[in-house]
Order: structure tokens, then C-alpha cells, then sequence
């Protein structure tokens, strides 16, 4: 019997009963010929690939990390607490030790959901990756947590979610934005007033294939990671890269998947986008199963390979390295223009955020507290289109004894001023989540 050199634990959770639509191209049938594949290939009978069982998330995940509005139940099916429930049976897996590492494949996915969720956005309506990291640090207290997102569309939600958390270094490697859906996503997005540097956005022009996207990994993604020196890699997995992507414009194959998992070899690794369902998952995920298993992958072919495939043009090579060579400039020579705080100035940010698929408009007014002992309380005004008008306060784990009383005292201050339909306080520090 074939043996994993490297011992992996899979999940997989295809939702068949949920779908935006039915002929959304996030639909129920996503993960069904991906399922078919590692069945038809053997995989699950080698010696060292493990499939876990699902379970959902609770409530008290979720709350670690979102304000849904008006609650979890009215943002939320069950297929999104199994979805992201799937990723914390995973990070049991790795963390208890009974595996090397562990692949997510679930849906719905999650990296355009916010901290605040007044509903979906770019088929997301919670971070399953944010939900994960938040549960590990929790429950097995993780500090220091990279993501590396290689999804195609910019992961602005879980960039939302870590943009204050200097322990989270989130790299973003993308389609550029001015291209492609969420068009957010560019190097100048850095990071908050107690994060600069921790967000790293790596926009690729369309046509870019595996060449570039290893190029940029090496000369970008695994630098930063060496020096940022995590506890645990996670790669938000999305596979709308690929050339036969119907809703994207990049030039990936699944080997090139393959070889990316191989270099970075993730902790964890959670499914994201990806809407080739039949011509492309299915040899994507193979690819990356078998990677993380440390089996060869020199096999793996897409059917259509030799006729869809397109090698990257020259001249969008020479793009890739002007913008590899950017970023190195900014986040590993010490280029990045930091803005100077003083030690507790309350630095405010106004922001207009679009829910796409479920047309709702947000308005957002955000405080932080500048801080350099901790990731700063944080609050967040936020009113949308649903007529709701809610403040959330974010109190980090480990903050310090100034921002814990800063956010209390704005929780305190909006609970007893009458102006919001809610008022929340998510208080990492005593573990608590109170809503008046
Ligand atoms: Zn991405
Ligand atoms: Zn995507
Ligand atoms: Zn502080």
C-alpha cells in the first residue's frame, strides 16, 4: 500500500443542500467531482491520509471574531457553522498531533467576511480561516499565526479582520484589483497604526501563471515567513487561479498548486474560491493532497492540460518582477513609510464597504487606540443599508490595562447613549461577549 511520507488529516464538506443561487458559480456541486477524484485515485486508502469527521461551529466561535448583525442566526445556515466547524476539526487534528498537517475542503467559504457582518459578501458570509485561528488561539494558546491567502480575489475580509494584529502576518497574493472583484488589495495597504508591516498585499496581473506565482513565493512569501518566524502557517487554498477558471483571468495549473503546497507546506490549509468544478478542483485539490503528503505529484494533469494551458507571456514576467521587486523594497529592505502615533492617540478610519452579493451598502467609523503594548482596543460604528446602526468594541487578547479600560469605557459610554440599535463588546481579554 502506498505510504504518506507526511501524515495528513483531511475534511471534507461539500454543503450539498446550500447555494446563493442555483446557478451561482459557488454552488452545491463544487467539491462533488473533487470528492469522486481522491475517491477514484485511492487516496484515502494510503497509510497516513486520515479523514476526520465534521462538526459545526458554535456560537462562541463565531463571537470570537465577528459582530453579526442583528445576530448569528439571521447571517448564518448551517451549512456555515459546518463549513467553518470542518476547519477546527482540522486544527484539532494538528494541534493534538495525530497529524503532520490538514486540508480544510469545505464551503462556503470565508475570506471576504468582515469583522462586522451585516450579510454576504463575495460568497462569504463568515471567516472560516479567522474563526480557526481565533479557536487555536484560545484553546491551545497560539500566539504568532501567518496566512498566507492564494486564493485569486485579494482576501480583503480576513485582511479587515488581522489589520490591527501585529502577531497575524496576513499575505495576500492576488489578481490585481483593478481587474478583478474585490479591487482592494494593493501594496500600500499595510496594516493599522499597531500593525504596519503585518499585511502584505502581493497584486499579480492577470495571465500570470505558475512560473510567476513560484517566482513571487520564493522571492517574497518565504522571506517574509522566515523572518516573521510563525507559530503555524495557514494557506487560505483558493484555486479560482487556475487557467480554466470562469470567473478569473490567471494561468495556474494544478502541478503549479502542487508545487506551491510542497514549498510552503502549511500547517493548515482551508479551501477559499475555486469554480472550475469539474476541469479544475478536482486535480487542483489531488494536487494538493498529495503534496501535503509528501507524495509525488510529477502525475498530476488536468485532462485538458495541453490544450487550455497558456505559458506565461514574457512581458507579464517582467511585470511580476517589478512588482516582487516593490514589495521586497517595502517589507523586507525597511521601505515602508511608517506613520509615526503617539502612545495613545485614538487614530480613526471612515470606510464604505459593498456586500455585493446580498446588495447592501455599509458605512463604517472606526477608532484605535495607538498602542505599543498591545494590538489596541478597537471600535467600530457601522451602519448599512438594512436600516441597522450598531457599535462594536473590540478588545484584543493580551491588551493591556489602558486599551481594556478604553474599551470599556466606550462600550459603557455607547450602551448608555441610545443611538444604536445594538452595542457590542467582544472582550478577548476576560472572554467575554456581551450585547445590549
Ligand atoms: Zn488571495
Ligand atoms: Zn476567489
Ligand atoms: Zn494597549
Amino acid at each position: 500500500m502506498l505510504k504518506a511520507s507526511r501524515k495528513i488529516g483531511l475534511v471534507f464538506f461539500p454543503a450539498f443542500d446550500w447555494a446563493i443561487s442555483p446557478t451561482h458559480p459557488e454552488r452545491e456541486e463544487r467539491l462533488l467531482y473533487t470528492q469522486d477524484q481522491v475517491m477514484e485515485e485511492g487516496l484515502l486508502d494510503v497509510d497516513g491520509i486520515i479523514e476526520y469527521r465534521v462538526r459545526p461551529a458554535t456560537t462562541a466561535d463565531i463571537q470570537r471574531v465577528h459582530f453579526c448583525v442583528p445576530d448569528e442566526e439571521a447571517v448564518t445556515t448551517e451549512s456555515h457553522l459546518i463549513s467553518a466547524g470542518g476547519c477546527l476539526v482540522a486544527a484539532d487534528a494538528v494541534l493534538r498531533g495525530e497529524v503532520e498537517s490538514a486540508f480544510a475542503l469545505v464551503r462556503p467559504p470565508g475570506h471576504h467576511a468582515m469583522r462586522v457582518v451585516h450579510g454576504n459578501r463575495g460568497f462569504c458570509n463568515i471567516n472560516i480561516e479567522a474563526i480557526m485561528i481565533e479557536y487555536l488561539r484560545d484553546r491551545y494558546g497560539i500566539r504568532k499565526v501567518a496566512i498566507v491567502d492564494t486564493d485569486c480575489h485579494h482576501g480583503d475580509g480576513t485582511q479587515d479582520i488581522y489589520w490591527h494584529d501585529p502577531d497575524t502576518l496576513f499575505i495576500s497574493i492576488h489578481q490585481d484589483g483593478r481587474t478583478l472583484y474585490p479591487g482592494s488589495g494593493f501594496p500600500h495597504e499595510a496594516g493599522g497604526p499597531n500593525a504596519q508591516g503585518a499585511t502584505v498585499n502581493i497584486p499579480l496581473p492577470p495571465k500570470t501563471g505558475e512560473e510567476g506565482f513560484l517566482y513571487t513565493l520564493e522571492e517574497l512569501v518565504m522571506p517574509l515567513l522566515e523572518r516573521f518566524e510563525p507559530e503555524l502557517v495557514i494557506n487560505s487554498a483558493g484555486q479560482d487561479n487556475h487557467f480554466n477558471d470562469p470567473i478569473t483571468n490567471m494561468n495556474f495549473s494544478a502541478r503549479g498548486y502542487a508545487q506551491l503546497n510542497a514549498r510552503l507546506r502549511p500547517d493548515l490549509a482551508v479551501l477559499e474560491g475555486g469554480y472550475a468544478v469539474e476541469d479544475a478542483l478536482p486535480y487542483v485539490n489531488l494536487g494538493i493532497i498529495m503534496a501535503m503528503a509528501g507524495l509525488d505529484t510529477s502525475c498530476v494533469k488536468e485532462p485538458n492540460y495541453d490544450r487550455d494551458y497558456r505559458p506565461q507571456p514574457p512581458d507579464i514576467t517582467m511585470h511580476i518582477h517589478r512588482v516582487v521587486d516593490e514589495i521586497k523594497t517595502l517589507f523586507l529592505e525597511g521601505g515602508l513609510n511608517k506613520t509615526a502615533f503617539t502612545e495613545g492617540e485614538i487614530v480613526e478610519r471612515n470606510r464604505n464597504i459593498f456586500y455585493d452579493t446580498d446588495m447592501i451598502y455599509e458605512k463604517q467609523r472606526e477608532r484605535i487606540r495607538a498602542c505599543s503594548h498591545c494590538a489596541g482596543a478597537l471600535s467600530i460604528d457601522s451602519s448599512a443599508t438594512t436600516g441597522r446602526h450598531i457599535l462594536g468594541v473590540h478588545i484584543p487578547r493580551d491588551a493591556c490595562d489602558l486599551c481594556q479600560a478604553t474599551g470599556r469605557k466606550w462600550f459603557e459610554e455607547a450602551a448608555s447613549g441610545g443611538s444604536f440599535n445594538q452595542v457590542y463588546l467582544q472582550d478577548r481579554v476576560r472572554r467575554v461577549y456581551e450585547k445590549i
